[in-house]
């Protein structure tokens, strides 16, 4: 599904010229659960900007179902990236004053439904994460870890060819953060989507089919975990 080959990324400053990804290769399949660790500064955003349809200004291959999307203008990328991608973030980014279910329906109207084609689906979504009930609310209403199941299924709404979700149980506690954790393996191995999860946590990587491991710009480790 996703291939990188030789792929470098460069940020330029004043004089300065900071490579953040350095001569990247790697393919991830549909259906891979993939933690992907490295320290801070080390190119983790840098590398899922690129995967998650950002960032386009690389060096090197990006193809996605053997598809040069990067060629596209930023409107249809933006399209593509609302439809190929769902993002869950550490600190949930709902919208405050939209219920649980306008916030879990936007994707859908952005790509172009109509207000009445989208219950069915997005009722569907909060189901599958446990909060059928909860629509209605506003997400001050919802514990951390039940906004976060939120922001899942607004990501899953559109039934994208990937996650990314960039530390997600970063701001819950321990058990909520294993809940989520379970989830996301729910979802991958019951509805077989692809998830890739960056994170700093470790105990994160048993829930994971493959871990990889970015240093310096560069993949150090790439490893199946089961
Ligand atoms: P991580 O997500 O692992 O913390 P980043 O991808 O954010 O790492 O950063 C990788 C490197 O690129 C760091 O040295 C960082 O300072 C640099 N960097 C990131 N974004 C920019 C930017 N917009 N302009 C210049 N340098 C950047």
């Amino acid at each position: 599904m996703i291939s990188l080959k030789h792929v470098n990324k460069f940020y330029y400053s004043d004089e300065e010229k900071l490579q953040a990804l350095k001569d990247i290769n790697l393919e991830i399949a549909a259906g891979e659960l993939v933690a992907i660790m490295g320290p801070s500064g080390s190119g983790k955003s840098t590398l899922i900007n690129l995967l998650g349809f950002i960032d386009k200004k690389i060096s090197g291959r990006y193809l996605f179902n053997g598809e040069n999307y990067l060629a596209a203008d930023d409107t249809t990328l933006s399209h593509i990236r609302n439809e190929k991608v769902g993002f869950v973030f550490q600190n949930f980014s709902l919208i405050e004053n939209d219920t649980v279910f306008e916030n879990v329906e936007l994707p859908l109207l952005y790509s172009g439904l109509g207000f009445h084609q989208t219950k069915e689906r997005v009722m569907a979504v909060l189901t599958k994460v446990g909060l059928k009930d909860k629509a209605q609310k506003l997400p001050k209403q919802l514990s951390g870890g039940q906004q976060q199941r939120v922001a899942i299924a607004r990501a899953l709404v559109n039934q994208p060819s990937f996650i990314i979700a960039d530390e997600p149980t970063g701001a819950l506690d321990s058990v909520t953060s294993e809940e989520i954790m379970k989830l996301f393996v729910e979802l991958n191995q019951e509805m077989g989507v692809t998830v890739i999860l960056v994170t700093h946590n470790p105990e994160l990587v048993q829930y994971c089919s493959r871990l990889i491991e970015i240093f310096d710009g560069a993949i150090i480790q790439d490893k199946e975990l089961k």
